[in-house]
């Protein structure tokens, strides 16, 4: 595993000492030894870190990483997609007891896996989980794959006033809606065209910066690399994108 050093060598840049990035989501429960890769990217300026459970067995993993910069949310996601209410409980009982659970996620409508789990049932799942959230006033993190729409539709109707669009991949006309919702847009680290369109619509504000870890190879320090691709489209520097992500990710989430 590379260190900082190594990182933002090849990067290229310096970062100012002090300065506070955050990754808003990543599956620290994934690594082999998360403790370590945790500690590693506190090191290297990551201080806060979303890491986001998606079945019964990932948010209880989560749940025990959740302390110090670590937080979690704790969700269902489609592909483990239920309603049933004592797994629903369950997700609350995780909420109350520790304060490093600050949301309920991923969560969400993901149309490449209805041969699997089909839609109907990912929505039930779905829409009891946002009733959650509801209940217990906490935001969520939201999983929409080709179902962007049938997703922002849902949480209007639930009236969810904090929710994160994870790895977002709709184009400038939803990047819009989530802005004017006051939801935010979160930023892989995968570069496309339509996305650098959409981020160029709204507000720094609305946007923060993930990697989704482990997932392509990264590691939750790589958000240094996303923050400053975030900058350059915004013509601000690496340091104050890194500042403004994570004082957006400390008010949206209560930390
Ligand atoms: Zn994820």
């Amino acid at each position: 595993m590379e260190g900082v050093s190594q990182l933002v060598s090849k990067m290229n840049f310096a970062i100012e000492e002090g300065v506070e990035f955050s990754d808003a989501h990543c599956h620290l429960d994934l690594f082999s030894d998360p403790e370590r890769v945790a500690s590693e990217a506190r090191k290297g300026n990551v201080g806060i870190i979303i890491t986001a459970g998606s079945n019964a067995e990932s948010n209880l993993r989560n749940f025990r990483l959740a302390k110090g910069g670590v937080y979690g949310v704790v969700g269902l996601s489609p592909d483990f997609a239920s309603s049933d209410s004592a797994q629903i409980e369950h997700l609350a009982g995780f909420l109350k007891t520790n304060r490093n659970i600050i949301g309920i996620g991923e969560i969400g409508l993901d149309a490449t896996i209805i041969s699997e789990v089909e839609m109907d049932a990912q929505i039930r799942a779905f829409e009891a989980q946002l009733d959650l959230a509801v209940d217990l006033h906490v935001p969520v993190v939201v999983h929409a794959r080709k179902m962007i729409g049938e997703v922002i539709r849902i949480l209007k109707e639930k009236s969810i006033e904090n929710a994160v669009f994870h790895y977002f991949e709709g184009g400038e006309e939803e990047a819009r809606t989530v802005e004017k919702e006051g939801w935010l847009v979160s930023v892989p680290p995968v570069d496309s065209s339509r996305r650098r369109r959409a981020l160029r619509e709204i507000g720094i504000e609305s946007i923060v910066a993930e990697t989704d870890s482990p997932a392509v190879g990264k590691t939750p320090l790589d958000v240094i690399k996303v923050v400053s691709d975030i900058a350059v489209l915004k013509g601000v520097s690496t340091e104050e994108t890194g500042a403004e992500t994570t004082k957006t990710i400390k008010e949206y989430f209560y930390i």
